[in-house]
């Protein structure tokens, strides 16, 4: 018999009447001859209730209290949904993340999920019931609840389809599938049918709030499709895929980070291993650090710049604080009021002059870019955020976003494709099913790397540069700008090593008619790409990475990190060095 999983969201459980709806979806499925598992989530908008009365009684609310707190709000929807469920004359049961036996660790408010029993589950289905799951909490060691973060219902729903060895799973939320954007936020947004895992990773990590970017690991780790879909309509929504049957876009979505905050620490000697000591103790901190750039060193000294999530902005900078007295670097400066525009695409990674397409935009409507950081299919730029929201509709805009592309997308399976993911689930169940997994770590040799230093910080500038460099027909792989100092930014990009010529003559001339600083490049570089899943959610993997390069006496060049890839560029010559030595550093989470 097949087994369908169905999450449903707050706003989908808001009242009585929509409780009463969700349960009858679940029976309909049930009645057409599917086991069926509802993941809830709490109702409404209880959740944000809770974190509010929290704050109210104390400004800093302990991590344990406050999993023990929220993780009622789903309790509260179990049982009201079983109720729901016997009313119209159907077996059901409610359990809670312990009670199903979701173990994970103990990092109260973003636990990751280590092991699920299945035991108790299948023989309840087997006896006939809906079984209906507590969403976003689980249950530690010691037996202590924990939540998943914020949206972590998305991430119980697909673990569970992974773990029961589910045949699909479906997303019920309150918007009719997965947009090019949100569509809350562009009037112009467009559905798609489908998307593939990547891009979806790399769009929820960037803002895109639809799913939970945790739960899209699972979905690609595991191979489970996700059928993301309304619950108010019975219009078919989009489906999550490893491979989309997808026209070749260059671009295929935008998001926008709103609650963003950039922290610079000037004077960073610029040697191995100066680096890990300032985001050693962000990681201990469990910050996820992003968009880390620094600029390329003057007398040995570097700035260096990031962001993080604005609510982490305070124990960030309590940790940078230290760091920067050890490193005698500083002084440390920060802001508060960024965020980041991305923009999302496979087909990024072999076509030109993309980025240069976003940026034109982006100048044209007067939006400064702070900061760049590109990986091979995103690039995000750091704007005010006032400027965001109308940052996100012109990236929009310009990719055309709201028209579909060329090729229609072809409706994909919408059953699992049973294949090893079984054999995944035995072995990750043992290790922890959320762990870090390598897939490759990859050398490339061929590129060489171009930095235009004190480069005026108004808008467009970044535009002009790689409109020029694209009319020199140059492809561009990686860009990196810093935040400017003292009004000024400094921009590195790789180019293929036999276009360094030209893209040094692009460079140079550029710099007369800007009156920017030195041109530097270097001929050969090496670019070292760790790829996986979960590298950006996992906290420590740059950290890891720096570590391994850094006892290795390797100096990191430039560095991109998304969610599926951790770029870094090192000097030519060390780029064998630092291969070995990467992987030696992940050897025990290779797949
Ligand atoms: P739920 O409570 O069902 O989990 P969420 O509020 O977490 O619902 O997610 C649904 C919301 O995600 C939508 O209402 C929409 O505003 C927002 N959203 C953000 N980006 C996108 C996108 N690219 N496609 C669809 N919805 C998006
Ligand atoms: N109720 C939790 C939240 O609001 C989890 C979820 O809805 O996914 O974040
Ligand atoms: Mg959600």
């Amino acid at each position: 018999m097949s087994l369908v999983v169905q999450k449903f969201g707050g706003t989908s459980l808001a009242d009585s009447a929509k409780i009463l709806a969700a349960a009858r979806t679940a029976i309909r499925t049930q009645n057409q001859g599917n086991q069926v598992v509802m993941v809830v989530s709490a109702m409404g908008k209880n959740t944000d209730v809770l974190v509010d009365l929290a704050g109210q009684i104390n400004q800093k609310p302990p991590a344990r209290e406050m999993d023990m707190l929220l993780s009622t709000g789903e309790q509260v929807s179990v049982a009201l949904m079983a109720m729901a469920i016997d009313a119209l004359g159907h077996k059901a049961i409610s359990l809670t993340g312990a009670q199903i036996g979701i173990r994970t660790d103990s990092t109260h408010t973003k636990a990751r999920i280590e092991s699920i029993s299945t035991d108790r589950m299948q023989r309840l289905l087997d006896a006939g019931n809906i079984v209906i799951a507590a969403g976003f909490q689980g249950i530690d060691d010691e037996f202590n609840i924990t939540t998943l973060g914020r949206g972590g219902s998305d991430t119980t729903a697909v673990a569970l389809a992974a773990v029961l060895g589910a045949d699909s799973c479906e997303i019920y939320t309150d918007v009719d599938g997965v947009y090019t954007t949100d569509p809350r936020k562009v009037a112009e947004a467009r559905r798609v049918q489908q998307v593939s895992y990547n891009e979806m990773l790399e769009l929820a990590s960037l803002g895109a709030g639809v799913m939970h970017s945790r739960s899209i690991e699972f979905a690609k780790k595991f191979s489970v499709p996700i059928h993301v879909r309304s619950s108010l309509t019975d219009i078919p929504g989009s489906m999550i895929v490893e491979q989309p049957e997808a026209p070749d876009q260059s671009v295929f979505g935008a998001a926008v980070t709103l609650d963003e905050a950039r922290v610079t620490v000037a004077k960073v000697p610029d040697v191995p291993g100066s680096i890990i000591q300032v985001f050693s103790p962000i990681a201990d901190r469990n910050v996820a650090v992003d968009m880390i750039v620094q600029n390329i060193g003057e007398d040995g000294l570097t700035d260096l710049s990031f962001t993080v999530p604005r609510g982490e902005l305070p124990q960030t900078l309590e940790a940078v604080a230290e760091a920067a007295e050890t490193l005698g670097a500083g002084p440390v400066t920060h802001d508060a009021q960024v965020a980041k525009v991305s923009a999302v695409g496979l087909g990024m990674a072999r076509q030109t002059g993309v980025a240069d397409q976003m940026f034109r935009a982006l100048s044209a409507a007067g939006v400064n870019l702070e900061m760049i950081t590109t990986s091979e299919i995103k690039i995000s730029a750091l704007v005010d955020e006032q400027q965001a929201l109308n940052a996100l509709r012109v990236i929009h805009q310009a990719f055309h976003l709201d028209q579909e592309p060329v090729a229609a997308n072809a409706p994909a399976a919408a059953t699992r494709p049973h294949g090893n993911a079984v054999d995944v689930v035995e072995r990750l169940q043992g290790v922890g099913m959320e762990e870090l997994t390598i897939d490759d770590i990859t050398l490339d040799k061929t590129q060489a790397r171009v930095t235009i230093t004190n480069l005026p910080d108004t808008p467009g500038i970044a535009a002009r540069v790689f409109e020029e460099v694209a009319e020199a027909g140059v492809f561009v792989d990686m860009i990196v700008q810093s935040f400017g100092h003292h009004g000024l930014a400094s921009l590195s990009f790789t180019v293929p090593g036999d276009r360094l010529t030209q893209s040094v003559q692009v460079a140079e001339s550029l710099r007369q008619r800007l009156d920017c600083g030195a041109v530097t490049s270097s001929p050969s570089v090496a670019k070292l790409s760790v790829s996986g899943i979960g590298l950006r959610s996992h906290t420590g993997v740059a950290i890891r990475m720096f570590r391994a390069l850094a006892d290795a006496g390797i100096n990191v060049n430039m560095i991109s990190t998304s969610e599926v890839r951790v770029n870094v560029v090192v000097d030519g010559p060390q780029g064998d060095d630092a291969q070995a030595c990467l992987q030696a550093a992940f050897a025990d989470v290779m797949r």
